[in-house]
């Protein structure tokens, strides 16, 4: 009697539970699906902007935008600066007039991240170069930081503010480094000789890989996580 009626009693629970954590589920799901969509822009002015779209378009609830103009940044939440040449972009930056709309709508607090090019247009300083610059992060860069021996290599990298407990893939191209950190600068990750690559000021991220290379969505989503934060 006591065995069958303990049986019974858990199968009521066991119901219980499950329609339960049926619940919990429709409601995680129906909170996910109402989760705002967020526009991220892309600097598409020349480099590797494609590959950054097609990240974010794997992304849930993100709406993806060319930035070209003033007027196609203002319909952006967040701004990526992807790899390419900097002095280029920097040129074609203040052509099109997007130097003084980035750096009005960073002061207004929204997210930008940038990439190898777009790490270099962040910075304040760059090592031995008068080359234009938005000098939104408290940092100074050294451009081909790895000498013309090294153009490129890949290397695991742990970034755990961002990145849990597993390492993402780095793609180093022609890349900088970040030579020097000042004021509420962090430092999110570091080459095994201790050269900065990663680092975060108040909206801005900035890498010195590219993080669109690879098939690892979690650097572009936690931007993503950040853009919506904000909006
Ligand atoms: N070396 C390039 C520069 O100085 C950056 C390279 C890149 O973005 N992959 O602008």
């Amino acid at each position: 009697m006591t065995v069958s009626s303990q049986t019974v009693s858990h199968t009521g629970d066991y119901c219980c539970t499950s329609a339960k954590s049926g619940l919990r589920q429709a409601e995680q799901l129906a909170a996910e699906s109402e989760q705002r969509t967020v526009t991220v822009g892309v600097l598409g002015l020349q480099g590797d902007f494609e590959k950054h779209l097609e990240m974010l378009r794997r992304l849930r609830d993100v709406m993806t935008v060319v930035v070209r103009s003033p007027e196609e940044l203002q319909r952006c939440d967040g701004l990526i600066i992807p790899g390419g040449e900097s002095t280029t972009v920097g040129k074609l930056m203040v052509r099109y007039g997007l130097d003084r709309a980035i750096k009005a709508r960073a002061q207004q607090g929204m997210p930008i991240f940038g990439t190898c090019t777009g790490l270099i247009l962040l910075a304040r300083e760059i090592e031995g170069s008068d080359q234009y610059r938005l000098g939104l992060m408290d940092i100074t860069v050294r451009r081909n930081a790895f000498g013309r021996q090294i153009d490129s290599f890949e290397i695991d990298l742990e970034i755990p503010a961002i990145c849990d407990a597993r390492p993402v893939r780095a793609v180093f191209i022609r890349a900088p480094i970040v030579s020097e950190v000042r004021g509420d600068v962090e430092v999110l990750a570091r080459l095994p000789d201790g050269k900065i690559v990663m680092v975060r000021q108040g909206n801005c991220l900035a890498a010195a890989f590219h993080p669109e290379l690879t098939d690892d969505t979690r650097i572009h989503q936690h931007f993503v996580d950040v853009v919506r934060a904000q909006t």
